[in-house]
């Protein structure tokens, strides 16, 4: 037990993102323990953060966030905080003056070839893969078929090689293959951009989801509270300190595991982004909520939220909010790159990481959570899923 602020509690959440409000709704509706949660930003929710612009159209503040998920635990725990909107997300690319599917799929090829050469490239793929069969960029590349060789160099030429030069500052082969297999190549004329079982929006928005997770008796949370300046490990003692004193009680952290050690071991790298927001005078921007622009632009998409959502807006001849992306590095010492979106994926950064990890395991009361301490690219699903698993694990110990 532990006092803040004049009360006391059983746990300590550092963040309230989905993974950290996770974490706390399951300590004090299965445990009954009384928790507190500490965030840096004045608002909760993390980088899904969303909240009616001043024309009453639902904005994501850190960019475009659509939920989908295949596992059913995820699905019916969620359903207890929230209604839905279905939703499902489509993504057009723009790419030699065309729009055609995202991720690249058998109508995307119909787009881009002759007739005559689409039908031939459609049942060279169909001969060597399943109907519906998706097949990472960088695997297709490997193929021995000559056409369809020249069929995926065209794909990572036009669509993968720029975006994830513009993304991550390098090239396709220098991050982990996982990034570019997100994005598979479809051997179907699917043309959603996700093909999970469940995907909809939270009817009151991410925020009223997490707003309702928080929502317990037993949880309180205070926001614009820098843990990290709070926290601090004592190495010598492998003991936890916290508000300047010995701390013995369950910590979840979902900050950054670099900067709770002070970067002791050096900085693990992220990728930052930088937001435009506009408003225009039309009805509609563009045809899908988002369009890729590989090669084109200095940002890598624009997404336009009316296409999520309609029904919220009331006023619909208000015109339309739309966001682009522009990546950038991240920088902890510029408060305009200081936001880590990505974890930069590749063999030494992982490496750096489990340094941190093995240095982390002497610290038993500390449990990591999140993108962000996990140094891993989570979808939102993947958050929920995990601090749910880490739960189940946790409740047994404590
Ligand atoms: N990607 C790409 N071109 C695209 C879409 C994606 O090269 O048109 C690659 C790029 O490296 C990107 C990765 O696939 O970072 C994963 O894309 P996703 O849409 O999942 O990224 P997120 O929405 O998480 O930013």
């Amino acid at each position: 037990m532990f006092s803040w602020k004049g009360r006391e509690y059983d746990v300590l959440v550092i963040g309230a993102g989905f993974s950290g409000a996770v974490m706390a709704e399951r300590f004090a509706s299965q445990k009954g323990f009384r928790v507190l949660v500490l965030e840096k930003r004045a608002h909760i929710g993390g980088n899904c953060y969303d909240k009616l612009d001043g024309n009453g159209i639902r904005i994501h503040q850190y960019g475009p966030h659509l939920f989908h998920t295949s596992h059913e635990d995820v699905w019916s725990y969620l359903n207890k905080f929230t209604e839905w909107h279905p939703y499902e997300h489509q993504v057009l690319g723009f790419i030699d003056g065309k729009l055609a599917p995202v991720p690249f799929n058998l109508n995307s090829i119909d787009a881009f070839f002759p007739e005559s050469h689409a039908k031939e490239l459609i049942s060279r793929l169909l001969e060597r893969y399943e109907f519906g069969a998706k097949v990472p960029i960088l695997e297709l590349l490997r193929t021995d078929d000559l056409e369809l060789k020249k069929l995926s160099e065209f794909i990572y030429n036009k669509l993968f090689l720029n975006y994830t030069c513009k993304q991550w500052g390098c090239n396709p082969d220098e991050i982990s293959p996982e990034v570019t297999a997100r994005v598979p190549v479809v051997i179907s004329r699917d043309n959603r951009y996700f093909h999970d079982k469940y995907q909809a929006v939270p009817s009151n928005g991410y925020t009223g989801l997490v707003e309702n997770l928080l929502a317990h008796g037993n949880i309180k949370v205070d926001n614009s509270v820098d843990a990290t300046n709070l926290l601090s490990l004592k190495f010598s003692e492998n003991t936890i300190i916290f508000d300047g004193k010995p701390f013995n009680d369950p910590i979840i952290y979902t900050g950054m595991l670099d900067e709770l050690f002070d970067f002791t071991l050096g900085e693990l790298p992220y990728r930052s982004l930088k937001f435009k927001f506009e408003h225009h005078s039309c009805e509609k921007f563009q045809p899908t909520t988002t369009v890729n622009y590989p090669n084109d632009e200095a940002f890598t998409r624009i997404t336009e939220f009316k296409h999520i959502m309609p029904e919220e807006q009331t006023n619909l001849s208000v015109g339309s909010t739309i966001v682009k992306e522009y990546p950038q590095d991240y920088s902890r010492e510029n408060p305009s790159k200081n936001i880590p979106y990505y974890p930069i994926f590749n063999d030494e950064n992982e490496l750096l990481h489990k340094k941190y990890l093995k240095k982390l395991k002497k610290y038993k009361n500390l449990t990591l959570v999140g993108r962000l301490a996990q140094y891993k690219y989570f979808n939102m699903d993947d958050a929920v899923k995990n601090s749910l698993d880490t739960f189940s694990i946790l409740k047994e110990k404590l």
